[in-house]
């Protein structure tokens, strides 16, 4: 059985320069309607499940020795259309929250925890209009800071789910990550909600992630 660090080697293509970092650093150009085109049923497999099932797994070193190893228990069983989206999520008297209103492929595991996000907010902003506050502003605020704080997790999300082989810094960057404790700690975080992206993946991060390693 291959490392997962032997696994990300293999997995790997040096000359591919496109990185996290480079896409957070770039801000959230995607609103409202981001790669939403529906895939055809033989780009995505359903033709032949079970063939493109076993052809996926050639694509990582060893796996499918090990998945022929057990035996499958039951049919396969996929999702709908992950549409990559911010919808319009306020209106007089009316609001959008969790996936209703912000979509994203479900790669980084992040929607239960902005579905939370967005619920509070939306709780928040509800309160605030008990002290006179027009309804309408409130659901303004809303909808605006729920798309701040999920803009770069949002890129994260459409990085991730174009399944590209890692960038040479960030193979690098997560090789110098594995041997820091707190570093690895808050690249976790990212995931449940609890760190922002840019505390991890900015360019200078990088670099002293890196740095330290070589120190
Ligand atoms: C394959 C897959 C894997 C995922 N893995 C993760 C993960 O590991 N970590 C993570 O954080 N997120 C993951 N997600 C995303 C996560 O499931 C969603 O972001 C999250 O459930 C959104 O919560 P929600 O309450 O907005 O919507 P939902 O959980 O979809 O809840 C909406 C509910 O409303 C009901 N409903 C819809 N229409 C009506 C109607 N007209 N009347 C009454 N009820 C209605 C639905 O049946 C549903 O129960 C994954 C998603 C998928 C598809």
């Amino acid at each position: 059985m291959q490392s997962f660090d032997e696994l990300r080697t293999a997995c790997s293509q040096p000359e591919d320069e496109t990185a996290v970092g480079d896409l957070v650093e770039a801000g959230g150009e995607h609103r409202e309607s981001a790669g939403g085109a529906a895939p055809d049923a033989e780009h995505t497999g359903r033709t032949d499940l079970d063939r493109s099932f076993h052809a996926a797994l050639d694509l990582v070193p060893g796996l499918r020795d090990t998945v022929a190893s057990g035996h499958r228990e039951q049919r396969f069983v996929g999702t709908a259309d992950l549409p990559n989206q911010y919808r319009t999520s306020v209106g007089p008297g009316w609001a959008l929250l969790g996936d209703a209103g912000h979509h994203k492929d479900p790669s980084t595991g992040m929607g239960i925890a902005d579905a939370f996000l967005s619920a509070d907010l939306l709780a928040e902003a509800i309160h605030s209009t008990r002290a006179g506050r027009p309804v309408d502003d409130a659901l303004g605020d809303y909808r605006h800071q729920r798309d701040q704080l999920t803009a770069d997790g949002f890129e994260l999300a459409l990085s991730t789910a174009r399944l590209a082989p890692l960038s040479n810094r960030l193979t690098a960057f997560y090789r110098a990550a594995a041997a820091q404790p707190e570093v690895v700690e808050r690249i976790f975080g990212i995931l449940s909600g609890s760190v922002p992206i840019r505390d991890v993946y900015s360019v200078p991060n990088i670099a002293s992630v890196l740095a330290q390693a070589n120190s």
